[in-house]
């Protein structure tokens, strides 16, 4: 079957949805996008016009957003698409730990939320999208074909983390990516507008003592099977 379908991936963080997503996306010749790198762009536009402390602005940053635009650009070298904030590539920028450290608050933000739901629903119109982040099978595509629910134990969560950031050059200790995960994963699942939860329809992946190769090898076998049923 050629039939194109929206695959959503959501979980904690650091569970790497990202990876299995844009290995997906590869496979199948698909867009693959990546939700978070959007609200961390907006993240960093409020750090950069001081509206995160001592707290989160929200009410100014509402009033801001009608200036913010957030777009992607493909970067043929990665093999995925750059974040752009108004125009400007940050992709580099929004992985900084400042960002993740002031990310969560700013995506419990209705208003927020509400914007770039909008453009995540725009973007999947056409079918052929693997999308990931946090509320993507219960708000911004309900009826995906296919779902995938990613976990993994904090302790690999976290060392997988410093690993990568270390890798990049980032001076951080595993106990400040340890508190960082576990901050945001309280805020997202406890916020009240769209919190992480796992859509009922989603299947579960637990990729603590999964290779990389193996949890693909399982996504893309259900790829298959949704795909022959549809
Ligand atoms: O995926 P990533 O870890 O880069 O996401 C950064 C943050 O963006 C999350 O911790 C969460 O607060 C927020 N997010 C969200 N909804 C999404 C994607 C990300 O609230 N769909």
């Amino acid at each position: 079957m050629s039939s194109r379908i929206n695959i959503a991936i959501d979980g904690y963080s650091s569970c790497g949805k990202s990876t299995l997503a844009r290995e997906l996306a590869k496979e199948l010749d698909y867009v693959f996008i990546d939700t978070g790198a959007m609200y961390r762009a907006i993240t960093l536009y409020a750090l950069q016009h001081n509206l995160t402390k001592p707290e989160l602005n929200s009410k100014k940053l509402i009033e801001c957003l009608p200036e913010i635009e957030v777009s992607f650009e493909y970067n043929k070298t990665r093999g995925a698409s750059d974040v752009l904030l108004n125009g400007k590539n940050v992709e580099k920028e929004i992985r900084q730990m400042e960002v993740s450290n002031n990310v969560s608050p700013v995506a419990a933000v209705k208003e927020v939320r509400k914007k770039l739901v909008e453009l995540q629903q725009k973007m999947g119109e056409q079918k052929g999208v693997v999308m990931d982040g946090r509320d993507i099978g219960t708000v911004v595509f309900p009826d995906a074909e296919l779902k995938i629910f990613m976990t993994a134990s904090d302790e690999i969560r976290a060392q997988r983390r410093f690993n990568e950031l270390k890798e990049k050059g980032n001076n951080i200790t595993l106990v400040e990516v340890q508190k960082n995960l576990k901050e945001r994963d309280h805020i997202d699942t406890t916020r009240v507008e769209d919190p992480l939860r796992q859509a009922e329809d989603a299947r579960v992946i637990d990729n603590s003592d999964l290779t990389r190769e193996n949890q693909f090898e399982l996504a893309l076998s259900w790829v298959e099977e949704v795909k022959a049923l549809a």
